[in-house]
């Protein structure tokens, strides 16, 4: 089929080479979970489409018969790319590590991955650090699609959660097992979408926010006045006290907008430093 009859677009895949596991490669098979995931990222002839670890191009045909204004192809496997340039459809294959990729450059775009599942959780942080994107689907481990989406308050709620859930909103739309996948992969699967919150912290408060997620949560079990007692004032105690909390509460019982709250009573001239 073809874009003018809006079906899938046929790509030309890589000749079956042997999958790299260090690069995450289990490849997705099925078109009807190829299917699912683009049409959960609502593409538009007027959109920008990235693309983390395209492979054999499994979600290409999907996007492509979405005539996306701009599709780029973002891919380790020097050998994946190469076969993805011989194609003629109209994507954009790049050669290189999503994980220096500058997710600032995004503004606007609408981002899509099945992720190799070393590098999915940094993949993430940063895309929400870069802050610019419109959309996101991604399709990660089941406990990493948990972390993300998982509420204030129990033992999976962590740094990423507290993290991407400042910037965005996160849904898990649907489970998908191993069989779809060859090689299989030992665990099961989730998609997730992530769609910015306007209000979701710039670039500098990020960073601190990034800071002080990772002191609290290595120390999760300590209570906060623990963790923070060298930055502790009226402040920080006021600021737990209207969100229900105190000093002895647990970097766990603190939601996304808690964080940013406590950092705004923080001073910034002695946070950076203390925590670099
Ligand atoms: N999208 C394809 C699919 O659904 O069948 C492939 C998904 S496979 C789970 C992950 C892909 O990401 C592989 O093609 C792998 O080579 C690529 N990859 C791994 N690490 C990467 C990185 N740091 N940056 C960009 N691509 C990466």
């Amino acid at each position: 089929m073809s874009r003018e009859t809006g079906g899938p677009v046929p790509v030309k895949t890589a000749p079956l080479a042997r999958p790299r596991r260090g690069l995450g490669q289990n490849f997705l098979v099925d078109r009807n979970i190829s299917a699912k995931i683009v049409a959960a990222l609502a593409v538009s002839p007027a959109d920008t489409v990235i693309e983390i670890g395209p492979g054999r191009g499994a979600l290409c045909p999907f996007v492509l018969a979405a005539a996306p204004r701009r599709y780029l192809c973002l891919e380790l496997d020097r050998d994946l790319v190469r076969s993805l340039a011989k194609d003629p459809s109209g994507l954009i294959p790049v050669n290189i590590d999503a994980l220096r990729f500058d997710w600032e450059r995004a503004a606007g775009a609408l981002i899509l991955g099945n992720l190799p599942y070393n590098v999915a959780s940094p993949l993430i942080w940063d895309i929400c650090a870069g802050g610019r994107f419109s959309r996101a689907v991604f399709m990660v481990q089941r406990e990493v699609a948990g972390r993300i989406a998982a509420p204030a308050g129990g033992k999976v709620y962590g740094a990423l959660s507290a993290f991407v859930q400042a910037h965005a909103t996160a849904e898990c739309l649907f489970t998908v097992g191993p069989n779809v996948f060859r090689p299989r992969p030992k665990v099961d699967s989730a998609v997730i979408r992530l769609t910015p919150r306007p209000d979701r912290p710039r670039a500098a408060e990020g960073r601190l926010l990034s800071r002080l997620l990772a002191v609290c949560f290595q120390q999760r079990r300590k209570q906060l006045q623990k963790i923070l007692r060298p930055y502790w004032n009226d402040g920080l105690s006021a600021a737990l006290a209207s969100l229900g909390l105190n000093e002895r509460s647990r970097p766990e019982e603190v939601g996304p907008e808690g964080f940013r709250l406590l950092l705004k009573n923080i001073s910034i001239a002695d946070f950076p430093l203390t925590f670099a």
